[in-house]
């Protein structure tokens, strides 16, 4: 039986048009279909149609006046899509691409994700069509107080623990966490990725691009190999990307490439992390600037993108890193990036990949780290977070960093093994979407038709 297209078929019908949402189901059907065939439980509990379905999506409107005095209306979603692990947990994405479909899928990889890292924490996604950019910090305040004006009624520590995701750092959550705190009266880890100040964990912004260079190293290791000496490719000049260039560096790597909304830089003596910091987390400005200090970096706008792909993976290199956004790495990226030789690409961002572009990577054997393994730093250092606020404990940058690193060994591991027991040695896609499966479904199973 085809679960994959029987699935597909029926989400079009009762969701429809929701792209991304059937894009990231099928990524993770397909993967399943060998446990699928071979154990009868979770096709007698039902346990794909329910997993298909978020436990409970919430919508909203969020209204707001800007700085001219005008009245501002945006979409708001928080999608608690399944909680047989623990309190929903997963970002909050203010971008103007965000609605129901971007939303579901993330909500829906995110389930995996979780599962995957091994603590007690459920799937969940959120955000709004909010443009960021440009914006003065008065109307991020009212914007973010006016979203959680009605979201906190649906959040809690024990409940839903959103963090951040694109266009949401420690700045919006701050904003955030005040309103909450002003609307229930209680102090409590509700949010993650909190300010160091007041209840953040050390470690938390680095996490996620961490992470992702650790688990690249990982999957180095397991081949006698690793990233010391390799040359790499980052897109992306966000929270993700920017410490994963940090990482690199420190793991002997030389970054050469970063990209943010409206273009891509390519250095080949290295991207100067010091000033990616200064030009994206203290200015918020635009990459072009990073030619002020370097004229004699590339630098190609959007308009000049090949037809077919990104500029950011058309140079020569051994490893890519997509740390932006979602289908970023075409079929036609993944063809040039393995006729310059690049060997590796592991996902800092959520399903930056297409579909295509993952069967090429697949049948060339590249060394391929899947977002819901690679990334998951992130989350579980916010889980880290939620154990820190829990206890009134404060842990060192070390023991994070330890914690970290011995979770995405784990990820690796498991996702591995995985893939070796059911035939596929080294197909992390496969293991990663089977491991996860396996802790949720068995979840599910044991807490009845709920
Ligand atoms: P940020 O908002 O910090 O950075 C996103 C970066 O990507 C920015 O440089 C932005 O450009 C660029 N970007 C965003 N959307 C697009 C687009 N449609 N086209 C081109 N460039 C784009 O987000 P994060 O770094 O937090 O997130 C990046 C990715 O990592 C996302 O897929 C997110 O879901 C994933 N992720 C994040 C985690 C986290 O802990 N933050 C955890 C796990 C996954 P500009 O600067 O111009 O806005």
């Amino acid at each position: 039986m085809n679960y994959t297209h029987e699935t597909i078929s029926h989400l079009k019908r009762s969701s429809p048009a929701q792209a991304e949402f059937y894009q990231a189901v099928e990524e993770v059907l397909t993967s399943l279909a060998p446990i699928l065939e071979s154990n009868s439980k979770y096709r007698e509990e039902a346990i794909i149609q329910r997993i298909v379905e978020p436990e409970r999506q919430i919508m909203f409107r969020v209204p707001w006046v800007d700085d001219q005095g005008n009245i501002q209306v945006n979409k708001g979603y928080r999608v608690e899509f399944n909680s047989a692990l623990g309190p929903y947990k997963g970002g909050l994405r203010f971008h103007p691409s965000v609605n129901a479909s971007i939303i579901k899928f993330l909500g829906f990889e995110q389930i995996f994700k979780n599962a995957l890292t091994g603590l007690p924490i459920g799937g969940g996604k959120g955000g709004a069509n909010f443009i960021p950019n440009g914006k003065s910090n008065g109307e991020i305040m009212r914007f973010c107080q006016s979203f959680m004006s009605e979201l906190y009624r649906h959040i809690g520590p024990h409940v839903d623990v959103p963090a951040g995701d694109i266009g949401v750092g420690a700045r919006e959550i701050g904003y955030m966490f005040g309103q909450y705190k002003r609307l229930t009266g209680r102090y409590e880890g509700a949010l993650t990725g909190k300010s160091l100040l007041w209840g953040g964990s050390l470690m938390r912004k680095e996490a996620t691009g961490y992470g992702t260079v650790y688990f690249a190293n990982y999957m180095l290791n397991d081949k006698g190999d690793s990233l010391h000496g390799k040359k790499c490719l980052v897109s992306g000049a966000g929270n993700v990307a920017i410490y994963a260039i940090e990482k690199l560096y420190q793991l002997g790597a030389t970054p050469l490439s970063c990209s943010d909304s409206r273009g891509t830089i390519y250095h080949d003596e290295g991207i100067d992390v010091k000033l990616l910091k200064r030009l994206k987390e203290v200015k918020r400005d635009s990459l072009i600037h990073y030619l002020d200090a370097y004229p004699s970096a590339k630098y190609t706008p959007v308009s000049d993108y090949p037809t077919d792909g990104h500029a950011v993976w058309r140079y020569k290199a051994d490893a890519a890193f997509p740390c932006a956004t979602q289908n970023e790495l075409t079929e036609q990226d993944v063809v040039a990036l393995i006729n310059n030789g690049c060997t590796l690409v592991s996902e800092g961002a959520n399903m930056p990949t297409t579909r295509e572009a993952i069967n090429v990577l697949l049948e060339a054997n590249i060394t391929y780290g899947p977002g819901k393994a690679a990334n998951a730093g992130g989350v579980a250092t916010s889980q880290l977070e939620m154990a820190q606020n829990a206890s009134m404990q404060r842990w060192t940058f070390n023991t994070v960093d330890e914690q970290l690193q011995r979770i995405m060994k784990n990820i690796f591991t498991n996702a591995n093994e995985v893939s070796k027991e059911f035939g596929q040695p080294g197909n992390l896609i496969l293991g990663a979407n089977i491991a996860g499966f396996r802790r949720v479904a068995d979840a599910m199973i044991e807490q009845g038709v709920v």
